[in-house]
């Protein structure tokens, strides 16, 4: 089912979840430990993230390196179709540009559509490991813009092969990331939201927001996003601080800020647990609001820490 179905069906707040494909060698009873412990609070959906690849050095014998590409975290198409199979809960694969030109697209939209999955989430994706600007493939997409658009083809039976006619409609139902404290590559927030608009326009049909600690950004966000004609759902995305330092990490990795409130709270805590404690509760916080304020989903970014997930979620769903 479509992620616009689920929320158009839902009179309450809806629970989904996002979670990482296990590293390569790893089996996949990691996924289904990382869910069954979520499964008590009905998730809507799962989101399941796409990696590019990643660059290591291998050392020669003569002391010089290869740099050898791997993936590291192969898997999110199967992943998603095991989800669907096993929980019967829609799944959302993550579609990047990065790594993909635009005919292996193609050929993933194909495998997802043969698969039965409707939603796909389409984003630009992450910078190759150590590069400071986003690198597309030569035949590739060079943001999410495009890929929304080479989607929206599809659901249109246009294919990239110019000879093929009569292709089959596809109707994925496709969501874009947005940033309520603007994306790092933005000049401003109203240049970051005049894009997104861009994405909206072209067949975005819901967003997902990257993380944040202060709700006054989602809710301003939403304001600005609705001011500009965007009236598609807009779900928070929700991350809980589980250690010390990620109060000086999530900043500098997520564009993002952490309030002084918190940071002063985390920064007074003695031990690990101490910590967790504390952004338990302030996430619980957070998300008692946003329900108030009828949030449409409440999206957990996982990062491997369900139990904690599960914590929070008992005390609000
Ligand atoms: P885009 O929408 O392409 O653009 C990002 C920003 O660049 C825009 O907001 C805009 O400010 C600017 N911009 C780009 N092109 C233009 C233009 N032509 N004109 C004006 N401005 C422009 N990364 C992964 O690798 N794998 C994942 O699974 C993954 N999942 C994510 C899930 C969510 C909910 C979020 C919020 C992020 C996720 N990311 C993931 C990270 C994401 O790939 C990065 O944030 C990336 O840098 C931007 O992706 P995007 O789709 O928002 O980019």
């Amino acid at each position: 089912m479509k992620i616009t179905d689920h929320i158009d069906k839902s009179k309450s707040t809806l629970f989904s979840f996002e979670i990482l494909p296990p590293l390569k060698g790893k089996s996949i009873e990691a996924i289904y430990s990382a869910i069954d412990p979520l499964l008590e609070f009905n998730p809507a959906f799962i989101d399941v993230t796409y990696h590019r690849e990643d660059f290591i050095l291998k050392p020669r014998k003569d002391g010089t390196y290869d740099r050898i590409s791997t993936r590291k975290r192969p898997g999110t198409v199967a992943i998603c179709a095991a989800i669907m199979n096993k929980y019967k809960i829609d799944a959302v694969p993550h579609l990047i540009c990065g790594g993909f030109t635009k005919e292996d697209t193609e050929n993933a939209l194909i495998d997802l559509n043969f698969l039965g999955i409707d939603n796909v989430l389409a984003l630009r994706g992450d910078n190759k490991k150590g590069d400071r600007n986003f690198e597309a493939e030569i035949d590739g997409h060079q943001n999410s813009l495009e890929l929304i658009h080479q989607i929206e083809n599809m659901n249109n039976g246009i294919y990239i092969d110019e000879e093929l006619i009569n292709g089959t409609d596809t109707a994925f139902c496709t969501g874009a990331a947005c940033y309520p404290e603007k994306h790092a590559d933005a000049p401003n927030l109203k240049t970051d939201l005049k894009f997104l608009k861009r994405k909206v326009d072209a067949g975005a049909k819901f967003l997902v927001t990257q993380m944040f600690f202060d709700n006054k950004a989602y809710f301003d966000f939403v304001k600005n996003c609705r001011d500009l004609g965007i009236n598609i759902p807009i779900i928070p995305g929700i991350k809980p601080i589980t250690k010390k330092s990620q109060i000086m990490q999530l900043p500098k990795i997520f564009n993002i800020s952490i309030p002084e409130d918190l940071t002063e709270a985390i920064d007074k805590c003695k031990t690990d647990q101490e910590v967790e404690q504390v952004g338990i509760e302030w996430c619980i916080g957070q998300c008692k609001e946003l329900m108030q304020a009828k949030a449409p989903v409440l999206h957990f970014y996982t990062m491997g820490k369900s139990k904690i997930i599960s914590a929070i979620a008992k005390e609000i769903f």
